[in-house]
């Protein structure tokens, strides 16, 4: 490769402009040949990539990068998924990424009739959040969780001795933030339970997590104007991958390997609703 600044700036412009103006995922590649700069993705691969080497935010990265790889997509949904897929597996060293999570924690609040329910804290190490009814999150830390329920209590007047958050002061009666207005007063009979868990259910309807909708894992087809298709595999809202053909997407089928945070935002969006063509798998 060129050491000349502005001749590996030309070639760096001429492999941009031989990219196809189609959906995929781009990655940028400096000297290392297994952690690359920068990955990304456009339902327009070219002008995208061209828009980088103008933008003063990726001129750092731009500066040391040597080769750009692409990988073609039918549509948005696959370059969605390719990216996250490769960012996760990949790494790259300028993608602004959350700090990894290890586990992730979500409130279980059944729809019980016996006014007897609290919120649940429950994590990823012991339920499974593709296939469990009545959690809400998601939350990266015990401590994020808590502070989102009572940031909720203090909204919409709960108690945090109903919810769990605090314990009961002996005799039982009205908890502190009753006496200054913030809590609604079930804790001392100045609301029905019913009252206040209506409340709280409807506060944590916004956080509501869907449960995987399929038996098993589903094929969701994408095609683009050509009539080229891939076939998306998914299970539990995890990607195992895309396939050319119905039967070399089977072959990619496994069980799913822990729930994906970001597969589950990009799909749980209504994707698999709204006309999209599903095929079961399994
Ligand atoms: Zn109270």
């Amino acid at each position: 490769m060129a050491e000349d600044p502005r001749s590996q700036a030309d070639a760096l412009r001429s492999q941009a402009e031989a990219l196809p103006e189609s959906p995929g995922v781009y990655l940028f590649w400096g000297r290392s040949a297994t952690l690359p700069l920068y990955i990304g993705k456009s339902i327009h691969l070219r002008s995208r990539v061209l828009s980088h080497l103008r933008d003063p935010d990726s001129a750092r990265w731009v500066a040391q990068s040597l080769r750009i790889e692409h990988r073609r997509t039918p549509g948005e949904v696959g370059a969605l998924l390719l990216e996250a897929a490769l960012v996760k597996q990949l790494q790259p060293l300028h993608n602004q990424r959350l700090r990894r999570v290890r586990h992730l924690h979500a409130w279980r609040l059944a729809n019980g009739a016996d006014g007897t329910d609290r919120p649940e804290l429950v994590d990823t190490t012991r339920v499974d959040f593709a296939t469990t009814p009545h959690l809400h999150g998601l939350f990266a830390s015990r401590h994020a969780a808590q502070g989102a329920l009572r940031a909720m209590a203090d909204e919409h007047r709960l108690c945090l001795q109903r919810l769990g958050l605090e314990r009961a002061w002996r005799g039982s009666g009205a908890c502190f933030r009753a006496s200054i207005g913030r809590c609604g007063g079930v804790c001392a009979g100045g609301e029905t339970p019913a009252a206040h868990d209506a409340r709280l259910r409807a506060a944590l309807a916004a956080l509501r997590l869907l449960v995987w909708p399929h038996p098993g894992a589903v094929g969701l087809i994408e095609r683009d104007e050509t009539g080229w298709q891939q076939v998306h595999v998914l299970r539990h809202w995890c990607y195992l991958g895309s396939a050319d053909t119905l039967d070399a997407a089977r072959a990619l089928d496994r069980s799913a390997p822990g729930f994906d945070m970001d597969s589950y935002r990009i799909l749980s969006g209504g994707l698999l609703r709204d006309g999209a063509e599903l095929v079961a798998l399994a």
